[in-house]
Order: structure tokens, then sequence, then C-alpha cells
């Protein structure tokens, strides 16, 4: 089975993927966990992304889709992927129907999570992440412990560049002229299901797994 997790940038995509992934079988691939990993441990595509990461920009398309390709190639992706992330424009939702399609595969549903601009304007720009781990925890609604360590690994929980105020606005914007239209795309031929995810992560998660039935 291959599912989009789809939404705007901190509308809870990170959150709800691991569960999703496990009920359906199938890994998560995050092109921005991925990024992120190429910038911690300095390697040359980490450099080439770095700026856009920071700017709250879009990584070219060419870039994104190759690292994806080579994810798509590995053991544990054959029966289906979870992705979150992406595609997130109407091009690389294109190229990646048809990689699956020439691979006898299709995109089976596109869960969409729909959130008001403010509620992730305010969920970004209170979110701190464990850059170790990648969990995420926020300043008022679920704050890390003391010393701001992750209760997980006990590292040092930082906000991520990207989330600072300036380029959470940018990430919107991006988010409403360049992935938006993906949805557009999706609802032509593709099954789409919209899950209010404002709401509490139980109830986003029950609807989520309804989805994926
Ligand atoms: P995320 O963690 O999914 O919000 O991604 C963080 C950043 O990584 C984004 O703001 C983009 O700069 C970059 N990125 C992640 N996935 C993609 C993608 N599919 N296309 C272009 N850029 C991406």
């Amino acid at each position: 089975m291959d599912v989009i997790l789809f939404g705007p940038p901190g509308a809870g995509k990170g959150t709800q993927a691991s569960a999703a992934s496990m009920a359906a079988g199938i890994p998560h691939v995050s092109t921005g966990d991925i990024f992120r990993h190429h910038l911690r441990n300095g390697t040359e595509l980490g450099e080439k992304v770095r700026r856009y990461m920071n700017a709250g920009e879009l990584v070219p398309d060419e870039v994104v889709v190759e690292v994806v390709a080579s994810r798509l190639e590995e053991d544990d992706a054959t029966g289906g992927v979870l992705f979150d992330g992406f595609p997130r424009t109407v091009n690389q939702a294109r190229l990646l129907r048809a990689w699956l399609k020439d691979h006898g595969r299709d995109v089976d549903v596109v869960v969409n999570l729909v959130v008001p601009d403010a509620v992730v304007e305010a969920r970004l720009s209170g979110r701190r992440s464990c850059l170790a781990c990648g969990a995420t925890f926020h300043v008022q609604h679920s704050p890390p412990g003391p010393d701001g360590a992750c209760t997980k690994c006990d590292s040092k929980v930082v906000q991520r560049e990207d989330d600072k105020a300036e380029t959470v606005r940018n990430r919107i914007d991006t988010y409403h002229s360049q992935t938006a239209p993906v949805l557009a795309w999706a609802r032509d031929g593709i099954r789409v299901v919209d899950v209010d995810a404002n709401q509490p992560i139980r109830l986003v998660r029950e609807a989520v797994l309804a989805a994926l039935r």
C-alpha cells in the first residue's frame, strides 16, 4: 500500500506517521527527516539543501526526486511506503505516480490533514525539537524535560532554524502556492480522505487509521 500523508507544515504529519506506518506495515519516508539527517552529518547533500531549508523554501525537485527514488530502491520499500512531506509540488507528484505505475503500484490514498493557518503558525513557532531522536515538544502544550532536555533520549531540545517566526510564514506561503495544488491534482483520480487535524492527537490518529482501512 502506498500512502501520502498530506498537509501544511505543522499539521501533525510526523506525529501521526509512526502509528500509521505501523498499522499499514509500510515504512515511513519523510523527505524532511532525510534532509535533516544529511544536514546533521554535514554531507554533500546536506550542504546542497541547507539554504533552502533554513529559508523555508522548497528544495529543487530534481534533488528531492533523486533522494526519494534511491529510498524506494531499498528492500523495505518494495511493498509500499508512507510518504510524509512528499510530494510537495505537482511535478513531484506526477513523477512519483509514474515511478509507482512503472513498478505495478499506485498511490492508494492521500490522507489530507486539514488545519487553519493560524493554528499552524502557533504550533510551529512554539515547537521545539530534539535533533538527535526527532521527538517534538511545544513550549506551552508539551514542554521538554528540565533544562530543556529531551524526555526520550536526554539530548538538548532546540528550536529548528525553520520554525523561527519569519521562516514559518514563508513555509505557510510556500505550502499554499506550491504544495496545495497537489491536492487538486490528486482529487482527479486518487482517493483523498480529508481529516480534521485541529483536534486532539488521539482523535486525529483514529481518523487517519480509519482512512487506511
Ligand atoms: P518538513 O520536515 O517536511 O517540514 O521539511 C523541512 C524542509 O525540508 C522543507 O521546508 C523543505 O525545505 C525541505 N523539504 C522536505 N521535503 C521536501 C519536498 N518534498 N520538496 C521540497 N523540499 C522539501
